[in-house]
């Protein structure tokens, strides 16, 4: 598996990585980029599936993570890895 690169940007919902663009960012109510949640994540200013469970999101996210070839990651150690980064990010952190 590869290293993650940190320096990127990452969603503080879902986890994903965003590059170092704002192309893959999440827009506010005005339009604006919002840099903590990416386009899937946050539009308009708002979630856009507000009442996703942490796990529910893990769920989603797992099959994604495995066709990823540039990842290369099983289905198993890509949920083992979004339950232990998920709790830490900014939507999901308590
Ligand atoms: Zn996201």
């Amino acid at each position: 598996m590869k290293e993650f690169d940190m320096n990127q940007q990452w969603c503080q919902s879902c986890g994903m990585p965003m590059g170092y663009t704002d192309e893959y960012l999440g827009t506010n109510a005005d339009g604006s980029k919002n840099p903590d949640y990416c386009s899937h994540c946050w539009k308009d200013g708002q979630f856009t599936s507000p009442e996703l469970t942490m796990e529910q999101m893990i769920e989603l996210c797992v099959p994604y993570m495995a066709q990823d070839s540039e990842l290369d990651i099983t289905e198993a150690s890509a949920r083992q890895l979004m339950q232990e980064t998920l709790p830490k990010l900014k939507r999901w952190k308590k």
